[in-house]
């Protein structure tokens, strides 16, 4: 990234005050407005989470200070950790991935050790076709083959393309269920079987949290391996690069190849524990982002139990309400009851009228664009997670907008594929965007 000075610039504090106040008013957040981005959970984030944050004694601590003296921020990280097993139903979790593709290159380090420990060469890591990018990135980071498999008629793992695929050098699978259709696996349960017959480990891909807390436990699905995205499910705020957090649970055959150290509890003490000669290391510096940590220890606390299932509930409720008043107006390549989340195509869309141009025209409407063109296997994706804190106010003007321009799509074509028209840019080369941000201070 480069930040551009003009010669000679010289700028007041107001100049400057100015120039970024200007910036963030041309910004969109969830403290904005509609944020339906499918697969990103971009739940509204309660604002007491970072009142406790805030708190002097989190904020003002330092990871070398002794033990003795931070007992408060080991008791708030063990008893994170013991929440997060009970939602998952896993042994134990290190709290120290920073983001969920952090999570999944751990848990591949950690099939790597596993394998290598058993004097088994496994070469291979099978990857739905759904699966989020990061997926096949982090199996081949660490070394490992992603193998495709593919989805079936209803968007479920295809057994006999898995039967198939599974091999004796192949480590396991990386699943993510509900998977980025927002659909529950169904076959979830024999595809487990089918990879551990083969000696091979489930890694799930807990980013979808959202629609299974307090539902289903990963762990009695036959998951050996999972992150959660703090940052996603559990309502800590994400974008902007961070900072995230990615923890990663584990069944109990796989926790002596956790990242160390983890914190134990011993007569009413706290403490980092040893880390044993099996431990796939450190993958971050000290103990993960705990300030994240702090976040999402008070968002469970405030909930609860029965809030954790209430979430869920309501999320689902909240795509299936949005989905069934969206598929006569848009298709919907799979009609079936949906999770978190629900992905629409492009297809049949009138006038050449395509998923970039209803994104574009949805920001004139004041909403933020879903996720769109992923996952791939749907014809120009529009993918959907309204989460379980917006209003059916909000789901309701939200529908209003899209069968607007479904509408104006056929009558007047233009407008949409011009859109946005209420932005001081119109459409910017986003990669061009991402790889040389100019940031030049401007007079405003
Ligand atoms: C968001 C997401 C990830 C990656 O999480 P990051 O924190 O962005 O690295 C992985 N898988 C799925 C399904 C996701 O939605």
């Amino acid at each position: 990234m480069k930040l551009v000075f003009e010669k000679g610039m010289n700028l007041s504090e107001v100049e400057v005050i100015r120039h970024y106040t200007w910036l963030s008013r041309r910004n969109f957040g969830v403290d904005l407005g509609f944020y339906p981005l499918g697969s990103c959970t971009m739940k509204y984030n309660p604002k007491v989470n970072e009142e406790m944050a805030k708190l002097e004694g989190f904020s003002l601590i330092h990871p070398l200070q002794p033990e003795s003296t931070v007992q408060g921020a080991l008791q708030l990280m063990f008893e994170l950790e013991k929440m997060l097993c009970e939602i998952c139903g896993f042994e134990r979790f290190s709290l120290q991935p920073a983001a969920g593709a952090h999570g999944e290159l751990t848990g591949m380090m950690i099939i790597q050790a596993y394998f290598k420990k058993k004097g088994e060469k496994r070469t291979k890591i099978l990857v739905p076709d759904s699966a989020h990018g990061t997926n096949p990135a982090s199996v081949s980071m660490c070394g490992f083959e992603a193998v495709e498999v593919k989805s079936d008629s209803e968007g479920n793992i295809d057994l006999d393309d898995l039967k198939k695929k599974m091999e004796k050098d192949v480590a396991g699978i990386m699943s993510t269920n509900p998977n980025t259709l927002g659909l529950f696996d169904s076959n979830i349960e024999q595809v487990c079987e089918i990879v551990h017959g083969k000696g091979g480990l489930v890694y799930g891909d807990g980013a979808n949290m959202n629609a299974m807390l307090g539902i289903c436990r990963p762990k009695e699905l036959g998951i050996d391996v999972m992150h959660l995205n703090l940052h996603k499910t559990f309502s800590t705020p994400h974008g902007g690069g961070g900072p995230g957090g990615g923890p990663l649970g584990v069944v109990k055959k796989l926790v002596e190849f956790l990242p160390g150290p983890l914190v134990e509890k011993e007569k009413e003490k706290y403490k980092f524990g040893e880390v044993g000669g099996s431990s796939v290391g450190k993958v971050r510096s000290f103990y993960g982002n705990f300030g994240v940590m702090v976040k999402a220890f008070t968002y469970l606390k405030a909930i609860g139990a029965p809030g954790c299932r209430e979430v869920a509930e309501i999320a689902v409720l909240n795509a299936n309400y949005l989905k069934e008043k969206l598929k006569g107006h848009f298709k919907l390549p799979f009609d079936r009851v949906c999770q978190h989340e629900f992905v629409l195509s492009d297809e049949g869309l009138p006038n050449g009228v395509t998923t970039n141009d209803v994104a574009k025209r949805l920001i004139d409407y004041g909403f933020h664009p879903p996720t769109v063109y992923f996952p791939l296997i749907v014809k120009g994706a529009i993918m959907i997670e309204p989460t379980e804190t917006e209003s059916k106010e909000t789901l309701d003007r939200f529908a209003e907008a899209m069968i607007k321009i479904r509408k104006e799509a056929e009558e007047n074509p233009e407008i949409v594929r011009g859109a946005p028209h209420s932005m001081p840019v119109k459409r910017l080369d986003a990669v061009k965007a991402a790889r040389e941000p100019d940031l030049r201070w401007r007079k405003h």
